[in-house]
């Protein structure tokens, strides 16, 4: 107020408050159903802006994002009815990529079964194949295991160096020999040795 004054608060009798003229308090805001500590809302919000978008308004209301450090190689996983969506903690060690890609391919879960309503569907079928090109991750993996051991990283064979010992891991074998990169490089003036040649390390999956 210009003039600096301040209005008094009023303070309403009590047989008015008992006849319920005044209005209560007015409720706390009310939480989500299931807002868990875990829980996060930057994510939860974009899934819940996205099925908005692609007129889910159901899957919208209930959709939850957490992060669940009992994971263990599992990337993610995605719940139904409940709408919930657990990511592994570990996938922010590798990329915001790879949380954003793994966010996806849960959320196109929900999305499919949503959509499906009753009807029974293949987890991994068309209805999601669908949902998956709907969030802009067309031909995205079945798969649900972290990075490390699923898509992208799959390097499966080690070669190690006889003389230093350094592994080499390949997703692939190689076409020809293969010998140490360090070890060629400080003993032979960087050409090819087979003193140095790679050697198999056998039944490493690593
Ligand atoms: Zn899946
Ligand atoms: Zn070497």
């Amino acid at each position: 107020m210009a003039d600096g004054s301040v209005q008094p608060e009023f303070p309403w009798p009590a047989w008015m408050r008992r006849a319920r003229l005044v209005p209560e308090k007015p409720p706390a805001p009310r939480k989500t159903p299931e807002a868990p500590a875990n829980a996060d809302s930057e994510l939860s919000n974009w899934c819940r802006e996205k099925a908005t978008e692609l007129a889910l308004p159901e899957l919208s209301a209930k959709v939850c994002v957490v992060w669940n450090p009992r994971m263990r190689t599992t990337a993610g996983r995605a719940w139904w009815p409940t709408g919930k969506i657990e990511l592994n903690p570990k996938l922010r060690d590798f990329s915001t990529d790879e949380v954003w890609q793994t966010l996806k391919h849960e959320l196109a879960h929900l999305i499919a079964y949503q959509r499906s309503g009753r009807r029974k569907i293949q987890p991994h079928g068309i209805e999601w194949q669908k949902a998956c090109a709907d969030l802009g991750i067309a031909g995205e993996s079945v798969r649900h295991s972290l990075p490390l051991k699923g898509r992208r990283m799959e390097r499966k064979l080690a070669y190690a160096c006889p003389v230093c010992r350094s592994v080499v891991r390949r997703v692939r074998p190689p076409k020809r020999a293969i010998a140490c990169y360090q070890c060629c490089r400080e003993h032979n003036g960087g050409r090819f040795h087979e003193r140095f040649e790679l050697i198999k390390v056998p039944g490493d999956s690593a």
